[in-house]
């Protein structure tokens, strides 16, 4: 039978795109539908305009260092409305490349939303389009628990738009999203409470890294409010809402942001008009090539909720593309050793297993830790600490795990990425030579293991 198209796109998110740029560059007929934004989740409410916030909002701290390097500054003051406009300026920019993108490459852009009618056709804007393959790549959604007033809270979807800076806001959730958003709002100025449920927030980091950044953020005046969950929202008369804990106390706010984790976005999709099956957890079930039950319908990206960062979907996108169309090319994801990070301030930066993993997996390891004050907070009164953490496999030396809280983390971490995917060895840490004077070098100079 002849199609319309050789594969159909539904989303135009990180994964999605990868996908129908790289098919339609292997000589490929390609679609894509987009019903809300060029780019998805990470170019418009996730990675992009986050960075830009975290940015914006550690000026406050740097302003404060100024001081002890002789600068003396008038009082500095804020305006989140000229943050706002110019994050969605630079999005709107961001949006026109994307476009340019998927149209120079020969990609078709359909432009609303995308609805499967049968196993091999999707209907958009009253009209039907038929593939060979159809990938469905349309993400996740925030989430929030169907709590009494839960119509009162903001999700991260909203947090980008917001018009005013709130004076005092609860954010709820110990994972990357909280932590990320609580850290900017603290940071420009909002009185800003972090409350989650269980003992310590970011569970499946490391404990040490957990621990740390929780005492830093306590330093810089962030209320964390562990073993705390909302039982009811309710706004009163002055406008502000009042969160009524499990506890029996009530705390007020002006905002109330839930970052409780995504589901995947499967709304009106049509779905039941095809063999597609959902994972016990109401994600996309693939298997290893990201096939769906259905024989023609693949998945990937946060809609399959195996890892939900922007890398993990270009790479799959990048992966179908070359299994459909450029077999010689195909090769698996690699989901091992991941590096992240959490944009928390100080940042996160993490690859490879935790301690706890380690431990659990069965490995004796040996753990190098180091503390200390970064070079450039020893002339102002700023007390942060960094961290930094080896997990090494003590009977082949092997380099399992690196861990770091601190300024520019993240950049750290990828380059030690690359070390511990060539299989480096604590030997080959201390056989390089440092980059002198940065904290990364410290990496390479951890020569005593904490005891026990
Ligand atoms: P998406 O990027 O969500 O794209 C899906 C697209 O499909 C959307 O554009 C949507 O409008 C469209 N769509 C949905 N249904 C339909 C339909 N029926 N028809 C047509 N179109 C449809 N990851 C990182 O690696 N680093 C970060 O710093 C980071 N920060 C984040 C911060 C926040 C606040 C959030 C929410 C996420 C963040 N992420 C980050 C995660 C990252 O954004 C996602 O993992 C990534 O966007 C997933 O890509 P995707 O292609 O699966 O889906
Ligand atoms: P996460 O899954 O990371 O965290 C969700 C948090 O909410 C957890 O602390 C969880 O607690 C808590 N939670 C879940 N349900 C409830 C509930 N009903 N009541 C109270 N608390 C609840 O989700 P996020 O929303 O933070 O982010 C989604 C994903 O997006 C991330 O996992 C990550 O993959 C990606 N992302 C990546 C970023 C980056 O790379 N820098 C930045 C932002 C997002 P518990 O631990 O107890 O389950």
């Amino acid at each position: 039978m002849a199609y319309d198209f050789d594969l159909f796109v539904i989303g135009a998110g990180s994964g999605g795109v990868r996908a129908a740029r790289f098919a339609a560059g292997f000589g490929a007929k390609v679609a894509v539908v987009e019903s809300r934004y060029l780019g998805g989740t990470c170019v418009n409410v996730g990675c992009v305009p986050k960075k830009l916030l975290v940015y914006g909002s550690h000026f406050a701290e740097d302003f404060e260092q100024a001081k002890g390097f002789g600068w003396s500054l008038g009082e500095a003051s804020f305006d989140w409305a000229t943050l706002i406009a110019n994050k969605d300026k630079e999005i709107n920019r961001l949006n026109g490349i994307y476009r340019n993108l998927l149209v120079n490459s020969g990609v078709t852009l359909l432009e609303g939303h995308g609805k499967l009618v049968d196993p091999h056709q999707v209907e958009v804007n009253g009209q039907r389009y038929s593939a060979r393959h159809i990938l469905i790549a349309t993400g996740g959604w925030p989430q929030i628990p169907d709590i009494p007033g839960h119509e009162h809270a903001i999700s991260s979807n909203e947090a980008f738009f917001l018009k005013e800076l709130p004076k005092r806001i609860l954010v709820v959730g110990g994972g990357y999203i909280a932590v990320e958003f609580a850290g900017i709002f603290n940071g420009l100025g909002a009185e800003t409470q972090l409350l989650y449920r269980g003992d310590l927030f970011l569970r499946g980091f490391d404990g040490s890294v957990r621990k740390h950044l929780a005492e830093e953020l306590t330093k810089q005046g962030l209320t964390l409010q562990f073993n705390s969950d909302i039982e009811r929202i309710d706004k009163q008369a002055d406008g502000s809402l009042k969160a009524t804990l499990k506890d029996g106390r009530e705390l007020v706010a002006d905002c109330i942001f839930y970052a409780t984790g995504r589901r995947p976005m499967l709304d009106n999709l049509g779905l039941e008009n095809t063999g597609v099956k959902l994972d016990k957890n109401g994600f996309i079930q693939v298997d290893e090539l990201y096939q769906t039950a259905e024989p023609s319908i693949l998945a990937l990206g946060d809609v399959i909720g195996r890892v939900q960062l922007t890398p993990v979907a270009l790479a799959e996108g990048m992966a179908v593309a070359r299994r459909l169309f450029k077999p010689e090319q195909y090769r698996p994801v690699d989901y091992n050793q991941i590096p992240t990070a959490v944009f928390s301030q100080p940042n996160i930066g993490t690859v490879g297993l935790t301690e706890e993993q380690a431990r659990e997996q069965g490995h004796e390891v040996t753990i190098f830790e180091s503390r200390f004050r970064p070079m450039k907070l020893t002339l102002t009164d700023c007390q942060e600490k960094t961290l930094m953490k080896l997990v090494v496999d003590a009977r082949t030396d092997k380099v399992l795990g690196c861990h770091m809280v601190g300024p520019d983390a993240g950049e750290i971490i990828q380059g030690l990425g690359i070390a511990l995917k060539a299989g480096a060895t604590k030997q080959h840490f201390d056989e390089t030579i440092g980059v002198h004077p940065t904290a990364a070098e410290e990496f390479v100079t951890l020569r005593t293991p904490v005891a026990g």
